[in-house]
């Protein structure tokens, strides 16, 4: 039976990964040959969209694409995920978004974005979804569209179902009301250590950190830690609990975050059952499938290709 309502809302971004394969990085002011390119389906909204809908999720992504070839690719790869693009929003007159990411041979990477048509996506755009936005189980936002369009997605869903505000990529300057209005806020250690301050947040002082984000009125606060896993806290019970990885062999972590936000919206709206810990250790493998391939998008595993006791 068709569902009426999409239980996992992702207002968000989109973004055509353009990556190159070079020995090294090139200097500023030079030009280098490169061994190999490839272009990808990225953005941080559709990766944690997709990986949902992958897990077998029904899904609605708020989201713009530019009025260019890319953006009509786009379109057609979120239909081909069976993502329901009914307020995907074609811009006009402007490029849907871009990643320019260089890899050198040592897994060092340059990245240069420009947000295009993310950049466009209005307070009145999510207004104009907010009742398919209510009626969700579960709403994700992150950090490449404007702030204040963020902002009106938590406001008009606060109250309806769990929230994950996922602060990525790391913010200069942070709206301190995103932290009230979410329900569960979650950083790597690189955003943790922009937004507290604290340096080389790590298993040693996650406590602290975790403090720290509970003391700017964060509810639940998960940090994840590569293949340290994640840490999570609550202002319920603020020790922080750890929810560790089992060790598998990474060949790409890229977008291992992403599938990690999307696999745990999944859990939480999927299987009630689960306490919060246990949606995380699920989570948490889910993710850890995706580090074992290469890529972004073309590295989040489908449900049929995982294990029963997954679901
Ligand atoms: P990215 O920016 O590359 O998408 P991230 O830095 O936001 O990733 P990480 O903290 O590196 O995210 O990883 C997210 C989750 O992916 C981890 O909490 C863990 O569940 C899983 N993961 C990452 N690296 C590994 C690894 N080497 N082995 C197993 N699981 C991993």
């Amino acid at each position: 039976m068709t569902e009426l309502t999409e239980k996992i809302v992702v207002v968000g971004s989109c973004m055509i990964d353009f990556i190159t394969y070079s020995s090294r990085l090139p200097k500023p002011g030079e030009t280098l040959e490169g061994s190999k390119f490839e272009q990808g389906f990225g953005g941080k909204g559709a990766n944690q969209c997709v990986t949902a809908a992958r897990l077998g999720a029904s899904t609605l992504f708020v989201t713009a694409l530019g009025s260019d070839a890319l953006g009509h690719d786009y379109m057609k790869k979120l239909k081909d995920e069976n993502v329901s693009t009914d307020e995907v929003l074609i811009k006009d007159k402007i490029h849907t978004g871009v990643a320019q990411i260089a890899v050198a041979e040592t897994g060092e990477n340059s990245i240069v974005i420009i947000k295009g048509a993310n950049g466009l996506l209005s307070k009145n755009d999510v207004k104009n979804a907010k009742e398919k936005i209510q009626a969700a189980s579960v709403l994700i936002c992150q950090l490449e569209i404007p702030m204040e369009t963020t902002l009106e997605a938590l406001k008009l869903y606060n109250g309806h179902g769990i929230s994950i505000m996922n602060a990525a990529p790391a913010p200069t300057d942070i709206d301190f009301d995103i932290f009230k209005l979410c329900d569960i806020f979650c950083v790597n250690e690189i955003e943790a250590e922009a937004i507290t301050g604290i340096k080389n947040v790590s298993l040693i002082n996650g406590q602290l950190v975790a403090d720290s984000f509970l003391a700017l009125g964060c509810d639940i606060i998960i940090i994840t830690l590569g293949a340290q896993g994640v840490i999570h806290a609550s202002q319920n019970d603020k020790r922080v609990v750890h929810a560790p990885v089992e060790p598998v062999k990474a060949v790409d972590t890229t977008g291992a975050g992403d599938a990690f936000i999307g696999a745990l919206a999944y859990y939480l709206a999927y299987h009630k059952n689960l306490s919060l810990n246990d949606c995380i250790v699920r989570a948490n493998k889910i993710a850890g499938y995706s580090v074992m391939k290469t890529g972004t998008q073309s590295s989040f595993p489908y449900k049929k290709d995982l294990p029963s006791e997954l679901f």
